[in-house]
């Protein structure tokens, strides 16, 4: 098993990429804390990881206050002794999110405390917790919309994301050398309730596919798989890498016919 023995601990855990990457993990021998600001939801995370005989204890924590992402770090050393993975994935969308002349400013402020200011947090209490376990892997959930632009943007949630890059590479090369690795995993456009409700409308579902090579919104599982990557031993020798997993929309200029 690809992560016996290893906890980890993961943000987002009650639905999309946070559940499947709790399942994935616990699958390859990790115990999971799971954490998300919806309690009923990641209650049930925790029940599925269960049923499937894998270790996780869910709590509930927002990102963005301090002290509850402190005790977050506090539960899993205390329940499972160490804390080897740290994936900060725990992220929003705002209604309301659009260009720079319209967005406002209570819109912006929101999304960047949860996007970055949660994975700074995550980051101030995962690297004192990896360092006493004598290192471990860091994974920052960014987007493919901090490598490209859109027409129809959501200039604050891009602004985050491109944060999350820059501050995934600086962090990276700060902790090198103490054995802990720092790295960005950027989703294309999932079928997760996230962008769903954004894509409200066939059509507007239709127009995002255009730009995807491989005409079709990835699985939040396919994201696990590329999280427990950068999870495992097997990334030994990355760190300040940004991995890509986006159906290809990324290296596109123009894609195939339909
Ligand atoms: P999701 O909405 O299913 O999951 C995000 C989770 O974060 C939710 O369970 C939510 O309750 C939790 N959360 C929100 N605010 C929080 C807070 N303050 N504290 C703790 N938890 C909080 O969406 P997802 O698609 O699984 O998104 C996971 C990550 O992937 C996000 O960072 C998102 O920006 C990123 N991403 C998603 C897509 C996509 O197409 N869905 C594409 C690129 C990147």
């Amino acid at each position: 098993m690809r992560l016996e023995g290893k906890v980890a601990v993961i943000t987002g855990t009650a639905s999309g990429i946070g559940r499947a990457a709790s399942l994935r993990f616990a699958d390859e021998g990790a115990s999971i804390v799971g954490a998300d600001i919806t309690e009923q939801s990641n209650h049930a995370t925790e029940q599925l990881v269960q049923d499937a005989g894998g270790k996780m204890i869910g709590t509930t924590v927002d990102v963005t206050d301090d002290a509850s992402v402190a005790a977050m770090f506090g539960l899993a050393e205390r329940e499972f002794g160490r804390v080897d993975v740290v994936f900060n994935n725990a992220g929003v969308m705002l209604p309301g999110d659009h260009d720079a002349l319209t967005t406002p400013d209570d819109v912006i402020d929101r999304t960047l405390e949860i996007n970055v200011k949660g994975v700074i947090h995550g980051c101030r209490h995962g690297v004192p917790a990896l360092r006493r376990a004598g290192g471990g892997s860091i994974i920052n959930t960014a987007s493919f919309v901090a490598s490209v632009g859109a027409a129809t943007p959501q200039i604050a949630y891009t602004a985050s994301k491109g944060a999350v890059l820059a501050l995934t590479r600086e962090l990276a090369v700060i902790h090198a050398r103490e054995g802990i690795r720092v790295n960005a995993l950027s989703p294309g456009p999932l079928a997760t309730e996230m962008l769903m409700s954004y894509l409200d409308t066939p059509e507007k579902r239709r127009r995002r596919l255009v730009h995807v090579p491989m005409g079709r919104f990835g699985d939040p599982a396919e994201m696990a798989n590329a999280a427990l990557f950068l999870a495992s031993d097997e990334s030994s020798y990355m760190t300040g890498s940004n991995l890509l997993v986006d159906g290809g929309l990324t290296a596109a200029y123009v894609t195939p016919e339909e």
